[in-house]
């Protein structure tokens, strides 16, 4: 998965890439853990059996003395790195391990070969017993190593602790290793090998030090070159220019900080209101949604609740199920999506059975088109649930195509005293933003279907994934269509789809004139957060600068350019 990309001198510094791990950019000269421990000759001459028992005593010395530095590190350290420092000073204490080592050595083994004997057949039986216990594999060779470089006197292994605070460059970390980190002297940290859930990467998320493994390449970088971590884009680049490095890192650290501090409500820097609302799809999600700071609900995803229903659940069901997700948020934004039943989000009760071609057949507000009450049924609980409430929710309707279908349904949801809008998901759509808006009150952009429909790619292909990439720049075309129509007609249009989840590619929405952002929960605080450290003109000369572009790789390094530098 991870590649090296080495451009010619003249082309700039080499960005080598790898998985990111932890977000953030650190710049230093690089470091490396001191050289590898060599381990003794097996066959070493044999131990006299007058000798045996001091070989004995010397190696409990030593076992002793390496579980006493790791259990000392731990007693300065917290959470997931006193856990990892403790975990390995006890395999160091081990009675087994040692009770295997001494066993060798009463037969003349001396005790640093008996220790890597030991180890041995304590990393083949983890590794056979694999799972959790073969991830201590790590921990027992780390121990070997430590208790071979006391028993031979080669000074202890590990991490240096640079005077000029440096990038840890290495093939791989023991997790004592990582534990041990202080990041005041070590900006960041890469690794040729581990993935996002090894120690490295656990230990550098605990300490906040942005981190990329699996890096091809990383072993021809010398120590003491400059570095560029970039742990949001997983690369690390050699030589960079060292004005555009400092501003990635200052970028990353006001980023760090805003996103720390979010609570709301969203604004960009020089203040322009951008709501940023949560997708939900019960009480519970909406609750949860309050609780990390969502401004309301952007989608409130109707149909989830009943997937697995054969019949319709009851007018009274439904609004005891919506009057949760409305009391969530009393007196705030929430906007009620009629049942997108159909294609991916099949209902029994709803889904006309064996079409074709689900995609472009009955599925959201056509469904209406066999099955009116249905439509009627539902617009009646949520102003059932409303009125439970006393709110005033937003209802719209997915998979709108044309203006007649806009209307109808804004006449229904007007005669329920609630307030009508429509999803942007078929390019017609977009195409007609400005008439559909003579009918109803707001827009919402649902990218995820627009770029299907747009692009004519199955949303859940994975061979498609680029053409269903939400930086498509004719995806975003559309958007700027959508959102200019809302603002000649001073009505409120907003994005619901994945794309708003993408904290930079929010940045872009707002500048192409959207003013409100509705993603995942966990996503809330990184758009909102990276929306306060943008200016409204660098949003809009992002935009500008994606919508230029031809595909999406082109478009998100273009916005990048103008947002973060
Ligand atoms: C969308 O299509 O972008 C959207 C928000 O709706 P869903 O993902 O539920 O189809
Ligand atoms: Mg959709």
């Amino acid at each position: 998965m991870s590649s090296t990309v080495s451009p010619p001198a003249s082309l700039g510094p080499a960005v080598l890439t790898g998985t990111p791990v932890v977000p953030g950019a650190a710049v230093g000269p690089v470091v490396r853990p001191s050289g590898a421990v060599r381990l003794p000759a097996e066959s070493e001459a044999a131990v006299p059996q007058a000798d045996r028992e001091a070989e004995k005593a010397r190696y409990r010395a030593a076992a002793e003395l390496v579980a006493e530095r790791l259990s000392a590190r731990a007693a300065a350290s917290t959470g997931v790195s006193a856990e990892v420092l403790s975990t390995t000073a006890g395999i160091a204490r081990d009675r087994a391990l040692r009770t295997t080592a001494e066993q060798r050595i009463e037969e003349g083994v001396p005790a640093a070969v008996a220790a890597v004997q030991a180890a041995q057949q304590f990393m083949d039986m983890f590794a056979a017993l694999g799972g959790l216990m073969a991830e201590r594999v790590p921990d027992v060779r780390d121990v070997r190593d430590r208790l071979v470089a006391e028993l031979t006197g080669q000074g202890e292994p590990g991490i240096p602790a640079p005077d000029v605070p440096s990038v840890l460059l290495a093939e791989d970390l023991a997790p004592a290793d990582t534990a041990g980190l202080d990041p005041a002297r070590i900006l960041g940290l890469a690794t040729r090998l581990g993935g996002t859930t090894s120690h490295t990467a656990i230990i550098a998320r605990q300490l906040g030090l942005p981190c990329v493994v699996g890096v091809g390449g990383l072993d021809d970088v010398p120590v003491g070159a400059t570095v560029l971590i970039d742990g949001e884009q997983g690369t690390v680049t050699v030589d960079p220019e060292p004005a555009k490095a400092r501003a990635q890192v200052d970028a990353a650290r006001l980023a760090a900080e805003a996103l720390a501090g979010y609570r709301g409500p969203g604004r960009t820097r020089d203040g322009r209101v951008v709501q940023v609302l949560a997708n939900v799809q019960d009480g519970a999600g909406a609750r949860a949604a309050a609780d990390a700071h969502a401004e309301g609900v952007g989608l409130f995803r109707t149909e989830l609740a009943f997937l697995g229903r054969a019949a319709e659940p009851s007018v009274d069901e439904q609004a005891t199920g919506y009057a949760e997700v409305l009391a969530a948020f009393p007196g705030r934004k929430v906007v009620v999506r009629t049942l997108d039943a159909g294609s991916d989000k099949p209902l029994a009760f709803a889904t006309p059975p064996d079409e074709a071609n689900p995609a472009l057949g009955v599925r959201g507000l056509r469904v209406a088109r066999r099955n009116p009450r249905l439509l009627e049924r539902q617009l009646d609980a949520i102003a059932e649930a409303a009125a439970r409430t006393a709110s005033t929710p937003w209802v719209m309707a997915p998979m709108v195509a044309t203006v007649p279908e806009a209307a109808g349904f804004a006449a229904a949801v007007r005669a329920r005293g609630l307030v009508p809008g429509v999803m942007i998901e078929v390019p017609s759509a977009a195409l007609h933003a400005e008439r559909l808006l003579a009918h109803v009150d707001f827009l919402s952009i649902g990218t995820n279907d627009l770029s299907q429909y747009a692009l004519a790619a199955d949303r859940l292909s994975a061979d498609l994934a680029e053409l269903t990439d939400p930086w498509q720049p004719a995806l975003l075309e559309l958007v700027a269509l959508t959102a200019g129509a809302g603002r000649r007609a001073g009505k409120p249009v907003g994005v619901c789809g994945e794309a708003a989840a993408d904290p930079l590619l929010g940045c872009v929405l707002v500048g192409l004139g959207v003013g409100s952002l509705s993603c995942a929960t966990s996503a809330v605080a990184r758009v909102g957060a990276r929306l306060s450290t943008v200016d409204l003109t660098a949003c809009e000369r992002a935009a500008e600068a994606a919508l230029a572009t031809d595909d999406p790789q082109a478009a998100r390094a273009a916005a990048r350019r103008v947002l973060v530098g």
